[in-house]
């Protein structure tokens, strides 16, 4: 699954910092990410991508996510901040990136906060997916995602043209194994007690930004796609 997206991409304007998409799981994290590193010819940083794609090829680091992420625990943020902190030195980073699913812990944001600072990044920009729980169990469960490319569908919002496709490269789409209706349970509660508190401390110091993620695709890309534009 692609973790880092910048193929295609014709960049008008320049990013040159960390943009960090904050929110529920389901908001659409993924979905904007994609488009906006897209715009920008950016990589898209998915933590959760990552670790899964260390599961596929069975690493160390794999093997010890795999369990914690199957309960729809955090992974601890030792292992979370070496994968980012490795990816973030690769030369493809140098203009900068988009977070997806990290931080997720007070602690993490500010390790992150540091690693901006050494590599001698501005400050993160930060917007927050605001998201009624509500309407969360059925974005996750409907979630199919490609195995080939990492394309996002929904069989209710966004179906493929042919079931079980994906509509760009033909690949096999798949539904994650905790995308399922007890794990989504664990998994909103985790981010409730332990990734809800960034919200706060990203207010703090002046860094959030907030976009209405319960409208359709199209209207949280354009509202994403302006205030991101509009950054100082
Ligand atoms: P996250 O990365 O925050 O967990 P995703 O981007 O994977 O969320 O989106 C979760 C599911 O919801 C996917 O099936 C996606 O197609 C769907 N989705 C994303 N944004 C919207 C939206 N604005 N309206 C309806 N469905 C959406
Ligand atoms: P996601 O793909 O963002 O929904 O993440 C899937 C799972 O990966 C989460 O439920 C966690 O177990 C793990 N994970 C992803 N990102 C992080 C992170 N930044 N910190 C801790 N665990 C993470």
């Amino acid at each position: 699954m692609a973790t880092s997206e910048v193929a295609g991409a014709r960049p008008h304007e320049k990013l040159h910092r960390a943009v960090i998409l904050l929110g529920p799981p389901g908001a659409g994290k993924g979905t904007q990410a994609k488009e906006l590193a897209r715009k920008y010819g950016v990589p898209h940083l998915s933590t959760g991508d990552m670790l899964r794609e260390s599961i596929a090829k069975g690493t160390s680091l794999g093997e010890q996510a795999k369990p914690i992420m199957a309960r729809g625990e955090l992974v601890p943020d030792s292992l979370v901040l070496k994968m980012v902190a490795q990816r973030i030195e690769e030369p493809d980073c140098a203009n900068g990136f988009v977070f997806d699913g990290f931080p997720r812990t007070v602690a993490q944001a500010q390790y992150l906060g540091q690693m901006l600072r050494e590599h001698g990044f501005r400050k993160p920009f930060v917007v927050h997916l605001v998201i009624d729980f509500a309407l969360l169990m059925k974005r996750l469960t409907g979630r199919r995602v490609c195995k080939v490319g990492g394309e996002i569908y929904n069989i209710y919002d966004k179906p493929p043209k042919a079931a079980g496709v994906c509509d760009n490269d033909g690949g096999e789409l798949i539904q994650r194994p905790d995308d399922s209706a007890e794990v989504i349970g664990q998994r909103l509660e985790a981010y409730g007690k332990q990734t809800a508190p960034l919200v706060a401390y990203y207010k703090r110091l002046g860094l959030l930004h907030e976009v209405d993620a319960a409208k359709r695709v199209e209207e949280v890309k354009r509202q994403l796609f302006e205030v991101v534009r509009g950054a100082k």
